[in-house]
């Protein structure tokens, strides 16, 4: 056998035969990411996606289980217990269910609402199993391959909050999956906390009953308020009232008036204490006849994995394996879950593409087969690959 140069086994013969299988499927799994982005899947609605992926893992020899967040979840049973590497991809869109989610194909690219975010990671859970199968090769540690729900926009992560609750006891990493940006690695999550912030008061004629207490006059100084809060630049910390809505007429005072606020932070106690600032605010408003309350509408944790950390590294070494240069990144992913309760875990993404959350989203075909190897490579260094009978 080559040398080892890193101690992942990426020079074995096996592992080096199953890349060549990953560019050579390359245009398997972009037939497969059209059939996916051509099932309508928005966030809540995910149930007909769902039952393709059970088709697909059943196909490629797996069982396939649901559970409660409406996850398809397959394991890949390993040599050992203990320490098993959950790969997640989400299933869900932003795109309303009577989209037309047909793909196009150009030179080069598949055109489609949702292709790259994120069927095209769906279509790369599936597939993995079978790259290794063909490859003879068993992993010492269990994957577990999940196509999960709840991503996007309200759906609160809610599909890999279930999957990382469910396997818990036995998680050593989480590598969740994106079909665009192949080469970023987002280490870090950004947590969020959205509010609906409610004021409510007695109303009244505006003549008549001056003087009694207007929820818009109030919820105006609440966002005054909001917006004169000084956040820390470092680590970045951000709001934003992004809806207001309220009052009945011009001549009537508003007995009602809420609002809308995202707040979010890479640092878990940054964001703690600016939903602590903002609790006050809305407390400190209520007084005589108006009430003020503020309800929990979203909330993505925050957490970081360590620059130095084994699973860190082995991402940037799988990508430079592949002749690209990392990029380390900061954002809103399924990798959010497990960082935030110290489970090792990134985001990595499959190929080139463009204009997510847009009807006139694409991706680049050619690159494929590399961001199968990335993760081939990184499978190899978290979950380890043998020659089955080894
Ligand atoms: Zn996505």
């Amino acid at each position: 056998m080559a040398r080892d140069r890193n101690g992942y086994g990426w020079e074995r013969p096996a592992v080096r035969a199953a890349l060549t299988a990953a560019e050579g499927n390359a245009r398997d799994v972009a037939a497969l990411a059209r059939q996916i982005c051509e099932i309508p899947a928005p966030t809540f609605q995910e149930e007909r996606r769902a039952a393709f992926v059970v088709e697909q893992f059943e196909a490629g020899g797996l069982d396939a289980v649901g559970d409660a967040a409406g996850n398809v979840t397959a394991r890949r049973a390993g040599q050992e217990r203990g320490d098993a590497v959950l790969l997640a991809a989400h299933t869900d869109t932003v795109f309303p269910i009577d989209t037309d989610v047909r793909v196009r194909e150009s030179a080069g690219k598949l055109h489609g609402p949702g292709i790259g975010d994120n069927s095209l990671a769906v279509a790369a859970l599936v597939t993995l199993p079978r790259l290794l199968d063909r490859a003879g090769l068993r992993t010492k540690r269990d994957l577990i391959l999940c196509a999960n729900t709840g991503e996007e926009g309200l759906g609160d992560l809610r599909g890999i909050k279930q999957a990382v609750a469910d396997h818990r006891d036995d998680l050593g990493a989480v590598i969740a999956l994106e079909g665009l940006n192949l080469g970023r690695v987002t280490h870090q999550a950004v947590g969020s906390r959205r509010l609906r912030i409610t004021v409510e008061g007695p109303g009244g004629h505006s003549w008549g009953a001056f003087g009694n207490g207007s929820a818009i006059h109030v919820l105006g100084a609440i966002i005054g308020a909001i917006a004169n809060l000084t956040v820390p630049r470092d680590p970045k910390t951000t709001y934003n009232v992004g809806m207001i809505e309220g009052g009945v007429s011009v001549n009537t005072i508003a007995p009602r008036a809420s609002l809308i606020l995202d707040l979010r932070s890479i640092d878990p106690a940054a964001l703690e204490t600016l939903v602590g600032q903002v609790d006050a605010i809305v407390r400190d408003a209520a007084g005589g006849e108006i009430t003020t309350k503020s309800e929990v509408i979203g909330d993505r944790p925050a957490g970081r994995l360590a620059n130095d950390a084994p699973l860190l590294r082995a991402t940037i070494a799988a990508l430079r394996e592949i002749g690209l240069e990392p990029t380390l990144d900061a954002s809103s992913t399924d990798a959010n879950v497990p960082l935030a309760l110290g489970i090792p875990a990134v985001c990595i993404g499959l190929t080139r593409g463009g204009h997510a959350h847009r009807l006139d989203e694409y991706i680049e075909t050619a690159p494929i087969g590399r961001g199968m190897q990335q993760l081939i490579l990184l499978v190899a260094a978290t979950a380890g690959l043998v020659e089955r009978g080894q």
